[in-house]
């Protein structure tokens, strides 16, 4: 048994909300995060649908790409479709959590699943790259309870290093106290001078688990005042960006590139944007949703194809004037998120010993139909 805010801490870890752009909603949408949950359905949109979907399976957790309110609540007039629906997941007991385009920048997130399926190599980012600033624990505490304490620590999710875990580093030395007349000392008497033998404790962590890990150092370090320092160190942080640049295994037209993506994700239908349709092609940029926007990124990283949704006629124009081509397979395709989504929430339920059972909406929720 769980409840949403667990299922979420550990989602974070993956993609934690501060990767999202400016803006962006996502987070708890609506309901509760102390929510006890059975069972939860991801899935690609929150519509009327979906929802009654979720109830027909007891589902009580949705957890969603796209944010269900994307516009203020004026009146919250049942007549409108999209209230009625709130209204009805309020009723029903569900909770609702979107991670939209924290997940598009995370590292194996939505644009790295986009990539996987075109068997994209060498692959960066295709917007800025941000860094996550890692920070340094220094943590003096008596010898006994030392390995206690760095277990804890790691546990948390402290010492990771690229593909390392369990990182530490660790001095011997002697610490010195006097405790004063209202302290609690664990170790000497009041307003004696004390000199105990500690060890110094060095673990690395991301800025994201700030809190965890300072909350875990109160809890399992024996002292009443724990001393430490906490700093924050250059380099190594962990990389995220939105949409991804890479190279296809073989060079091919641009036609064929555009069956290519038909097959992949599954499609009978797709706009291109080009005046050359035998145009050789295999460094491609790929952004899920509505990139259409941001084509000149992709022309400052020398793609021959961005594949991006949504993308408007003037863009269109703009984007054949600047001598790139695109492929526009429409923004449904991101419902690929579901299975890798379900994936993942299945592994850390047995991993955790959550005992909840992980849909994926069955739904298809385009809203375009091509005849
Ligand atoms: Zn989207």
């Amino acid at each position: 048994m769980t409840n949403v805010g667990e299922i979420v801490a550990r989602f974070e870890q993956f993609a934690p909300q501060n990767w999202a752009e400016d803006g962006d909603p996502v987070g708890l949408q609506l309901g509760d995060l102390k929510q006890t949950v059975h069972k939860m359905m991801v899935t690609l949109d929150v519509r009327p649908e979906v929802v009654d979907e979720a109830i027909k399976n007891n589902v009580d957790f949705i957890f969603a790409h796209h944010p269900v309110i994307f516009r203020p609540i004026k009146k919250f007039d049942l007549a409108d479709p999209q209230n009625k629906m709130y209204a009805s997941l309020i009723k029903h007991n569900i909770t609702v959590y979107t991670a939209h385009t924290n997940l598009d920048n995370a590292p194996n997130g939505m644009n790295d699943w986009l990539a996987d399926l075109l068997e994209l190599s060498k692959r960066e980012p295709l917007l800025k790259e941000h860094e996550e600033s890692l920070l340094k624990l220094a943590v003096f505490v008596p010898k006994k309870a030392a390995a206690k304490l760095r277990n804890a620590l790691t546990t948390a999710g402290a010492g990771q290093i690229g593909d390392y875990l369990d990182c530490s580093y660790t001095l011997s030395g002697i610490g010195r106290f006097t405790p004063q007349k209202d302290s609690h000392p664990t170790i000497g008497k009041k307003l004696e001078p004390t000199e105990v033998a500690e060890e110094k404790i060095e673990v690395v962590f991301p800025q994201k688990l700030r809190s965890k890990i300072l909350k875990t150092l109160r809890i399992v370090h024996p002292y009443e005042e724990p001393a430490f320092d906490l700093f924050e160190i250059q380099g190594n942080g962990i990389k995220y960006g939105m949409g991804r640049v890479g190279n296809l295994e073989h060079e091919m037209s641009v036609t064929e590139f555009a069956k290519y993506c038909q097959a992949k994700f599954k499609i009978a239908h797709l706009r291109i944007v080009t005046d050359d349709l035998e145009k050789r092609v295999k460094k491609i940029a790929i952004l899920g949703g509505s990139g259409g926007q941001f084509y000149r990124e992709a022309l400052k990283k020398e793609v021959d194809v961005y594949v991006t949704g949504d993308i408007s006629y003037h863009t269109g124009h703009d984007i054949i004037a600047n001598g790139l081509v695109a492929v526009d397979p429409g923004h449904h395709i991101e419902q690929i998120c579901k299975p890798y989504l379900q994936e993942l929430f299945s592994k850390w339920n047995a991993e955790n010993s959550w005992k909840i059972e992980v849909l994926q909406s069955k739904l298809i929720t385009d809203p375009f139909i091509f005849i």
